[in-house]
């Protein structure tokens, strides 16, 4: 039988109603022919919730206690949807990540999936069962110990087990109808795309766009997964959605194909550091080993051998990097005259294939800004993509602004 991943986000099983609408969607696809691998994310709310509980006992959490704590959501709706499909006469079993075993590395709250053996699941299959339920977000460390994936993780586990079963598909049911030149909470003139390509959806994801983990995106681009974002709210055609796809199966696009924006970014400088070589390794190694994730990063120019070293990272990653940073000046192996911190920045970024062969993009976009009256902090730039931080009280204007400088509601 061919196999097909169905992953249902948060909101798709936010309650036992919407368990039932989702498992019906299921059993359709089983009707055709399927094997069916159902990945579920935990209700709506509940990782958050559980994320809370760790935050409040302790600030600077063990992971391997965060993961056994936030993990469980999941485990409840995997044995909520299979009991549901149960009821429908779908022969369903569910599956915790460790019985699968989805195996991971062992960093604890953002961990890597590397293998995903399929002969359970498949000799279950082959003994009649219809569909395997399995938890989203989790697996399992070489030390036995249970691992999650970062946020937004079922996704990743979707299209893992998309590649490691060979499925036929991956769609990912969410909330939405799939994928936007911009989020239409803040855009009305948001427009749904039919099909984006995987690099985009790659930078679109990293920026922030909350519908795919980035994760996720690259897998399906590494192993080819045909990766389809689609509403569970909604009857669905085989040709719904957003189809996630390799470039050359888009005929035609515009330069930019979305805009981007992350509310909770946090501007960090240290003021006035020696300038000579080894300092952004003194003072970027011991971040990254803190486990904060530097986003943009500047240096000044040098005035009598100092200077200034900017950095972004997300806000709740202030307290860390705040520890981390004491901690370089109290080993003595840099000094610096302060840290300015500014946690009031939100970034916005423009993407598209269609910059590599365009020039004028970027000019095009601080124009737009600077017609809006809004100052830019940072830029940065790559091939598909311009990213700027500015004061976040602008970020809805900026983006309505860039979506309708490039023209974004056309197809
Ligand atoms: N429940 C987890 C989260 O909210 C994983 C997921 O839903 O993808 O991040
Ligand atoms: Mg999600």
């Amino acid at each position: 039988m061919p196999v097909l991943v169905m992953k249902f986000g948060g909101t798709s099983v936010a309650t036992l109603d919407r368990i039932r609408r989702a498992a019906k969607r299921v059993g359709v696809e089983v009707a055709k022919g399927y094997d069916v691998i159902v990945i579920v994310s935990a209700m709506s709310g509940e990782t958050n919730k559980l994320v809370g509980y760790v935050n409040e006992t302790s600030e600077l959490f063990d992971a391997r206690e965060y993961d056994a704590i936030v993990s469980s959501g999941e485990n409840v709706t995997a044995g909520l949807m299979a009991l549901t499909l149960q009821e429908m006469d779908v022969p369903a079993r569910s599956w915790q990540g460790w019985q699968v075993p989805v195996k991971t590395t062992d960093a604890h709250s953002a961990a890597r999936i590397e293998e995903i053996p399929p002969a359970n699941i498949m000799q279950k299959f082959g003994e009649g069962m219809k569909v395997a339920v399995v938890a989203g977000f989790q697996g399992i460390s070489p030390e036995g110990r249970i691992t999650t994936l970062g946020r937004g993780g079922s996704d990743t586990t979707a299209v893992a087990f998309a590649a490691a079963f060979e499925a036929e598909r991956c769609d990912i049911y969410t909330d939405v109808d799939g994928v936007y030149t911009t989020d239409p909470r803040i855009c009305d003139k948001a427009r749904k795309l039919d099909k984006i390509a995987f690099e985009e959806m790659l930078e679109l994801a990293s920026l922030g766009a909350k519908v795919l983990q980035t994760r996720s995106v690259e897998l399906a681009m590494r192993y080819k997964v045909k990766l389809r974002v689609l509403s569970s709210f909604e009857e669905q055609s085989d040709e719904a959605g957003t189809l996630v796809c390799d470039e050359e199966d888009i005929m035609e696009s515009n330069v930019v194909a979305g805009v981007a924006y992350s509310r909770d970014e946090a501007k960090m400088t240290l003021v006035s550091v020696a300038d000579r070589p080894g300092i952004a390794a003194a003072i970027f190694g011991p971040l990254a080993e803190a486990g904060i994730n530097v986003d943009m990063i500047i240096q000044n120019i040098s005035e009598d051998g100092r200077t200034d070293m900017t950095f972004s990272c997300p806000t709740d990653q202030v307290a860390r990097a705040q520890k981390a940073i004491d901690g370089i000046k109290a080993s003595g192996e840099l000094n610096f005259s302060g840290v300015d911190i500014d946690e009031s920045v939100a970034k916005i970024s423009i993407v598209g294939i269609g910059m590599r062969s365009h020039a004028g993009v970027a000019s095009k976009m601080f124009k737009v800004l600077s017609d809006e009256g809004i100052n830019i902090k940072v830029i940065t730039t790559s091939e598909i993509k311009v990213s700027v931080l500015i004061e976040r009280k602008y970020m809805e204007l900026a983006v309505q602004s860039l979506h309708d400088a490039f023209e974004l509601e056309k197809a």
